[in-house]
């Protein structure tokens, strides 16, 4: 044969031999991409590895940050299963020289090394001559390491087999973070469902055991109220005020907790929007006198006839009126409107008040979400009104929206359908936020 040939089947062996390794590495890296499972993903690394660099065994050995050892995490080959619960020392050990140096090591004879200990192999009747092991990193931090045992023939370890053992070593360091990152994120969920639950019970209790002696407030301080004239009528009158502000919080808790548990379900009746819509304002025109505010009213002669859960559509709308005359100075205007579009009824809450940046339009419908921060806030309120608002809307198949100018005002959209046979699709998502 012409030494040029052979030269060049040579050449061609050695490339076939990469495409073969290069495929083998796709081929984990594919695995790698589409599985979050870590045990068959170890096992097909380092078969992988064993394979390609042709050696008799292969293993993963992972540091226990505990308590300082190296345990064995994965391993191919002869008797590998009695390794399971050997440790092997951070110090004088030759995984351990690996770990604490970050480096890869080659031992062409181990018995002629003194890291090393014949332990391991006398525990699973082994005979380890050489080792090829590579650090396995997850950015700068050593987590374990890779082993190579036994080369076989007689070439000896090679440039190439450190290169595949980097490589393959650091797609196990990215398995087994994400396996590691996946079980943070199962145990912090649990521990949210946890104390969702707790939360949720809390709530319970709490709004049962409040309501009842707050009921009993509310009844006397009202009696009294209406016996009492002067001042002590007036202190009276505060007293009722703030019991019925704490019976609105406790309200406000326990139809969060309905909607969370899915319990908040309508009690539909056919009723006159319009009369609704006329009681809100009603209850609230003190109030806007109070604050020298005009509360008007602009509706049609239709009286609106609506299918609906009348409660939950009567606490819509309070929460939009009362925020309309909280966010707005003495001597402004809240109006509030509505009609009848197709099989739709628009309510319309507009006030001349504080208005919302832009930025914020989709976020007070969020729980707990004020414009206004915490500790500096001028306005009571706890952030729920909304959030509720936009369920109980939501469940009724109806959308609400605020389209509003910082410092000029806002209009709170309401629209929900006539009845729930009439529910129109809506195709629009974004602006119903
Ligand atoms: P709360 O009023 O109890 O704070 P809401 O969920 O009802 O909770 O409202 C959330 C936030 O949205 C309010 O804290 C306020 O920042 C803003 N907001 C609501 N209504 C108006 C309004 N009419 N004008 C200006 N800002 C408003």
């Amino acid at each position: 044969m012409d030494p040029s040939d052979a030269l060049l089947g040579q050449k061609i062996a050695s490339l076939e031999q990469r495409i073969g390794y290069l495929e083998r590495i796709v081929k984990v890296s594919q695995i790698l991409n589409s599985t979050l499972s870590l045990e068959p993903l170890l096992r097909i690394i380092i078969q992988s590895a064993t394979e390609l660099t042709h050696t008799e065994a292969c293993s993963i050995m992972l540091l226990d940050k505990r308590t300082g050892e190296l345990h064995f995490a994965h391993m191919v080959g002869q008797h590998s299963e009695g390794l399971r619960d050997v440790t092997v020392p951070l110090d004088n050990s030759i995984a351990g020289w690996i770990v604490r140096k970050g480096k890869p090591l080659l031992i062409r004879d181990v018995k002629a090394d003194e890291r090393w200990h014949s332990r391991v192999d006398r525990t699973i009747d082994f005979d380890t001559r050489s080792i090829l092991g590579v650090p396995l990193k997850v950015k700068d931090e050593v987590i374990g390491a890779l082993e190579l045992l036994n080369k076989l023939g007689d070439q000896g370890f090679s440039q190439d087999d450190i290169q595949i053992a980097n490589t393959l070593a650091a797609q196990a360091a990215i398995a087994i973070e994400n396996a590691r990152l996946l079980d943070e994120l199962q145990r912090a969920y649990d521990v949210l469902a946890e104390l969702d639950q707790l939360k949720s019970d809390f709530v319970n209790v709490a709004s049962h055991e409040l309501r009842t002696p707050l009921s009993v407030i509310l009844g006397y301080a009202s009696f009294l109220r209406d016996e009492f004239s002067g001042e002590a009528g007036e202190q009276l009158g505060i007293v009722l005020q703030s019991a019925m502000r704490l019976r609105s919080i406790i309200d406000d808790m326990v139809n969060l907790r309905h909607v969370d548990t899915g319990e908040a379900s309508l009690e539909r009746d056919i009723f006159s929007m319009h009369k609704l819509i006329s009681d809100v304002v009603g209850e609230f025109t003190q109030l806007a006198q109070a604050k020298q505010q005009i509360l008007r009213l602009e509706l049609p002669d239709d009286p609106l006839k609506i299918d609906a859960d009348r409660q939950k559509v009567y606490l819509v709308l309070a929460n939009l009126v009362s925020n309309a005359i909280k966010f707005t100075s003495a001597g402004g205007r809240v109006l509030v409107s509505a009609l009848r579009k197709d099989e739709e009824i628009w309510i319309e809450v507009m006030d001349t008040g504080i208005g919302i940046a832009p930025r914020d339009c989709d976020r007070i419908f969020d729980r707990f979400f004020q414009v206004e921060p915490t500790l500096t806030r001028r306005h009571e309120g706890m952030g729920l009104g909304l959030s509720i608002a936009k369920s109980m809307v939501e469940l009724h198949g109806g959308r609400i929206w605020v389209e509003s100018v910082l410092g000029k005002g806002s209009r709170f959209i309401t629209v929900l359908p006539v009845s729930p046979f009439r529910a129109v699709p809506v195709a629009k998502t974004a602006s119903t936020s």
